[in-house]
């Protein structure tokens, strides 16, 4: 039996789903155990394009049984339209290939709306949400004022239980924001309609994944977002509301006797960032353009222009250290190939002092990079699939970078497509 972690190392956005996708072939299960549709995974393969949000990525797998584990933040409505889309490029889904947990919780309309009321109401100190609900929906989880999926199949005390919590939720909404509250009316409308759509995929995942383990089937687990982003460990306040890191896999799977054979830690070659907070190697003006360019840096979700920079070398080793790393992934190591010389943000000056550790997230804007610089390679490598193949500057790059993040670089993507790969 063999369980792996597919996870970020930074701040999210480092091609998980593309590594998801292509490592997907050697499991049986892959599961989602945390986040909602707040982020986006890209996933190119021979049926097209997708920017997946809440389905794991081995949708696209025959044979592969796709879950949504308890720890999800279940928007009904928003993985109701990604399901159309997906369908309607040729995807299978049903009940056979996608569970959803019957312990993952409701995200409820009021959640995206509470979302965007708050990060108005913070103004210039707003902590940058793609308003779809997450904070306000783990608020609300861990207040116990949500309901989850399996209430669904009962749907008369899922009523009464909505009732109470809308009693509350309305005070807040109308007193504390002096929003519009809801009637019940409207929210048993929505409730019935995609919580309805997704009735026939709810089961007990848990007993399904115990299951699985129970028969040697090799189960993957798909993370969101990276660990600087992670409640726990990451830039706090600038983090999401769940833990983005390995460790909790097991818990917001479903199946928390799990244990992780393999951790893949996904780093780009370069940082990108979306949102607000500390981005300590951040490129400005013409140098950050022709960057974001070369590697498409605009957020799958909301299409906006992510902040990009040179790797960070102390970032990358403190999201390694969380993540309990044991390969990465390094992605779009192609997008450099413009670059004369490739940047390093090799370690940080913080108070005077020279560091190398990741700092406490209040002294983390002080912080300034100590850069250094290699050689670039100057040629195309998207087409390379053996390591003797790529240039040698490229591989000077890559072995600094595994050196100095102390963790081996198993595989190196130079491309978007399942198979531009070069495994080591
Ligand atoms: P995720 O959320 O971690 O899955 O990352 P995103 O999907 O937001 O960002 C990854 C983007 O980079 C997607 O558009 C991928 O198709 C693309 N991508 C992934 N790996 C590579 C690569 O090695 N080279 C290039 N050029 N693009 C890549």
């Amino acid at each position: 039996m063999s369980n792996c972690a597919i996870v970020g190392i930074n701040w999210g956005d480092e091609g998980k789903g593309r590594m998801v996708d292509l490592l997907t072939q050697s499991y049986d299960v892959v599961v989602r155990y945390q986040g909602g549709g707040n982020a986006g995974h890209t996933v190119v393969n021979e049926k097209g394009k997708f920017a997946l949000h809440l389905l794991p990525s081995g949708i696209f797998r025959e044979g592969v049984v796709n879950i949504l584990g308890n720890g999800v933040a279940l928007d009904c409505e928003n993985l109701w339209v990604e399901m159309q889309d997906v369908i309607s490029k040729g995807v299978s889904i049903t009940p056979e290939n996608l569970k959803i947990s019957h312990r993952a919780s409701l995200l409820l309309p009021w959640h995206r709306e509470l979302d965007a009321l708050e990060e108005a109401r913070l103004k210039d100190k707003k902590y940058g949400s793609t308003k779809q609900g997450i904070a306000p929906f783990y608020s609300d989880k861990y207040q116990k004022k949500t309901v989850m999926a399996g209430e669904l199949l009962y749907p008369q005390q899922l009523q009464s239980h909505l009732r109470d919590i809308l009693e509350w939720k309305n005070l807040i909404l109308t007193k504390v924001y002096g929003a519009k509250g809801y009637t019940m009316e409207e929210l048993w409308a929505w409730v019935e309609d995609f919580g309805g759509k997704i009735r026939p995929f709810i089961c007990d995942t848990g007993a399904f994944l115990r299951g699985a383990q129970d028969q040697g089937k090799r189960i993957l687990f798909e993370a969101q977002l990276g660990a600087l982003r992670d409640l726990d460990y990451g830039i706090y306040p600038y983090t999401t509301s769940s833990n983005a890191v390995a460790a909790y896999a097991p818990v917001g799977s479903g199946l928390p006797t799990a244990k992780l054979d393999k951790v893949v830690g996904v780093v780009k070659a370069y940082s990108s960032c979306v949102g607000e907070g500390p981005f300590t190697c951040e490129w400005f003006g013409e140098e950050a353009e022709k960057l974001r360019q070369a590697g498409g840096e605009y957020g799958a979700k909301t299409g906006r222009p992510r902040r990009v920079g040179p790797i960070d070398i102390v970032a990358t080793r403190y999201g390694v250290q969380c993540q309990g790393a044991t390969d990465i992934a390094l992605t779009k190591l192609d997008v450099l190939s413009y670059l004369d010389t490739i940047p390093i943000c090799a370690r940080y000056e913080l108070q005077g002092q020279i560091i190398e550790d990741f700092p406490f997230p209040a002294v983390l804007p002080e912080a300034k990079p100590v850069m250094e610089y290699m050689p670039g390679w100057k040629c195309d490598i998207s087409g390379v699939r053996k390591w003797e193949d790529l240039p040698q500057a490229a591989r000077d790059y890559v072995e600094y970078v595994e050196r100095e993040i102390g963790c081996h670089i198993t595989y190196v993507s130079v491309g978007p497509e399942r198979d531009s790969i070069i495994i080591r």
